[in-house]
């Protein structure tokens, strides 16, 4: 099962969430830390094993030597990466480069190669007794969290519950992260902002058709504007999490929510249990 714990808006505790239901899970796990502008999961969670590789990405190289200046490459660029002037060599504009190597097939003249570029850095942990961490975390100041996304979601793995945690917004990132999963948690809170953000979310999912339950956090009441939203548009609430001031101070110590509510643990295994039924009806 691939289970991506995604938001709309960042804070309502889609990590808590993500590392609170791989330490719950009494199987073999593999959680990948897709949110890598500011991977966190690794915080919560007692490393070991720690290995580390660099990812890269290939990118063209122009040769200015062998380039007339023809201007097929920058046309065919959709991403406007490749600045082409009359009477001058082509150039590129690396941070719009998504690296389709596009340019090099259509240039006619060979003036095209590639280089890398360094896009930031994988790292794959164990935190459990058949328990995985992937985290990405991409280099300052490149813009191509999707690249890094694709490459971390790339590395294999035979566990059953495979748990992702997404970067929040609704871009190119969270489409990365969310789009090969059987099953999106969306987590919310009740609040007007992150009712607006849900909304957005719960829009693109949509459009790739994967089942999809919102988990409310720091709920004060079972009855509020996000669970009232879902309820108009038939979407399921898989589970309420009462608003903590115990859990949010273990939070801030890098201590799993699970230790400061109640009952949250049997909660889980049960959210599981009936997202597990609803991917095989789905399939
Ligand atoms: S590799 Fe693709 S995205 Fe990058 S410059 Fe070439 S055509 Fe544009
Ligand atoms: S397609 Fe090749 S020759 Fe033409 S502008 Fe681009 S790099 Fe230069």
């Amino acid at each position: 099962m691939k289970i991506c714990i995604a938001s709309g808006k960042g804070g309502t505790g889609k990590t808590a969430l993500a590392v609170a239901l791989a330490k719950t899970l009494e199987a073999p796990v593999a959680l990948y830390d897709c949110d890598v502008e500011a991977p966190d999961c690794h915080l919560f969670l007692n490393e070991s094993a720690v290995e580390k590789h660099q990812a890269v990405q290939k990118i063209p190289l122009i040769n200015a030597d062998k380039c007339t200046a023809c201007g097929a490459c920058a046309e065919f660029c959709q991403f406007n990466a490749i600045l082409a002037l009359a009477n001058t060599p082509a150039q590129l504009i690396p941070e719009l480069c998504h690296a389709c190597g596009g340019c090099r097939l259509v240039c006619p003249s060979g003036a095209i190669t590639e280089t890398t570029r360094e896009l930031g850095e994988i790292r794959k942990s164990d935190f459990e007794k058949d328990k995985k961490l992937y985290t990405g975390t991409l280099k300052t100041g490149n813009p191509m969290a999707p690249a890094l996304i694709n490459q971390l979601l790339a590395i294999p793995s035979n566990a059953p519950y495979i748990l992702i945690d997404a970067p929040p917004g609704t871009s190119c990132p969270f489409m990365a992260a969310t789009r090969y999963a059987d099953y999106i948690i969306l987590v919310s809170e009740p609040t007007p902002f992150a009712l607006n953000d849900l909304r957005m979310a719960l829009e693109t999912i949509n459009l790739i058709g994967i089942p999809t339950g919102v988990v409310i956090n720091k709920s004060m009441h079972s009855q509020n504007l996000i669970s009232d939203y879902c309820q108009n548009h038939n979407i399921p609430v898989l589970l309420q999490i009462p608003y903590s001031q115990r859990a949010a101070e273990l939070n801030s110590q890098g201590i799993s929510i699970t230790h400061g509510i109640d009952d949250l643990e049997r909660q889980l295994r049960i959210m599981i249990a009936d997202i597990s039924l609803t991917i095989r009806s789905h399939h």
